[in-house]
């Protein structure tokens, strides 16, 4: 299954300079609190944080609850220039 997430224009640019086999473990390992396992996401959405890393929202596929994500591209392509 692919899935690209809904994002701002800032996030997506750093999202798709990061390597698609990446991008798949990220979305399939985002731990869902109510079920304590790792179960993905849906209806993704996400932002740039000023830090520059991702803000990734969305819900559980298996219980709906919402789950979010960081992921640290603030530590490896540095602070936003401009977000979200
Ligand atoms: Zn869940």
């Amino acid at each position: 299954m692919h899935i690209t997430p809904s994002l701002t224009p800032a996030a997506m640019e750093r999202w798709e300079r990061m390597d698609v086999k990446g991008r798949e473990l990220i979305l399939a390992r985002i731990w869902c609190v109510h079920c304590k396992k790792n179960h993905g996401i849906r209806d993704a959405e996400g932002h740039l944080h000023p830090s520059g890393d991702i803000i990734l929202l969305g819900f559980c596929p298996s219980c709906g609850g919402k789950v979010a994500r960081v992921i640290e591209t603030g530590d490896t392509m540095g602070p936003a220039k401009y977000y979200p």
